[in-house]
């Protein structure tokens, strides 16, 4: 809109100076003027009035760890408004439809998708080592997402000797901590996906999300437990421990990223919204 006003702003000062040149009574030679005049009329108004910068076309990443076996976990920001969103995708490196939702994401948030009122803290693949893998664990053979200090805590084989143990679990933690969330999203695959997990206070987040996911793809559900143990996880941790909502988004371990994303993105959007409005 303030670019529309803009053109029309230019475009009446052009007029003005065509109208002022064509009803002057000083002669031919000041027509000869009038382009040059008339150019610059637009770059002065456009600058003075336009507050909206230009879309950015690629994220810029920083690096915020590095894997046991040497590659970097990174991690960018989109948007500025008050409500902080931290989502992340890849704990789980043999979870590919979530590892590959990441650029898309991406894309939709270069492209405008992010809500005014949130800062987005996007975290690209928190197990690198697993995702070249293809494996749920480490590439010290450790689930990230068993590895977080909560009181349940279970020491040893796949979590690892103790909470943080694991360069990348290490790397989340410090910049989650960073950041300073209000609402913390973690893509995931499962065989009976799709649904929406949460923790902590999330409940109306997961709901907007199954919500909106729902109206594209019935399949979408919120489960508010899962049926078997998850002692360390990054749910428990940052949801019970802190009091951070976490929703957990399930995505179906048979459906590829594409076939998810008409659906996932408008569950996104609506959790986001709610958000910014939170
Ligand atoms: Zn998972």
């Amino acid at each position: 809109m303030r670019w529309a006003l803009s053109v029309m702003a230019v475009a009446i000062a052009g007029l003005a100076v065509a109208v002022a040149i064509m009803v002057g009574d000083d002669g031919p030679p000041a027509a000869a003027t009038a382009p040059t005049t008339i150019a610059s009329v637009p770059s002065t108004t456009l600058q003075a009035s336009t507050t909206i910068p230009p879309a950015a076309t690629e994220a810029v990443y920083t690096v915020v760890g590095v894997s046991g076996l040497g590659r970097d976990i990174l991690a960018t920001t989109f948007g500025d408004g008050p409500t902080r969103v931290y989502v992340m995708v890849g704990i789980h490196g043999d979870e590919r439809a979530a590892v590959d939702t990441g650029p898309l994401l991406v894309e939709h948030w270069l492209q405008g998708g992010v809500p005014e009122g949130v800062t987005i803290r996007y975290l690209a693949n928190a197990n690198p080592d697993g995702v070249v893998a293809a494996t749920r664990v480490n590439g010290a053979g450790v689930d990230l997402n068993r590895s977080f200090p909560t009181d349940d805590f279970e020491p040893g084989g796949e979590h690892g000797e103790y909470p943080l143990s694991e360069p990348e679990s290490a790397a989340l933690f410090a910049d989650i901590a960073a950041f300073a969330p209000d609402l913390i999203v973690t893509l995931h695959c499962e065989w009976n996906g799709p649904f929406a997990n949460y923790d902590g206070p999330a409940e109306r987040y997961a709901e907007a999300f199954a919500a909106a996911a729902g109206v594209i793809d019935s399949e979408w559900r919120v489960e508010p437990e899962v049926p078997y143990p998850t002692p360390g996880s990054l749910g428990t941790y940052y949801g019970k421990t802190l009091g951070i909502g976490v929703v957990t988004v399930e995505m179906s371990r048979l459906r590829t990223a594409a076939e998810h994303w008409p659906a996932l993105r408008a569950g996104i959007d609506a959790l986001l919204v709610l958000a910014a409005g939170a």
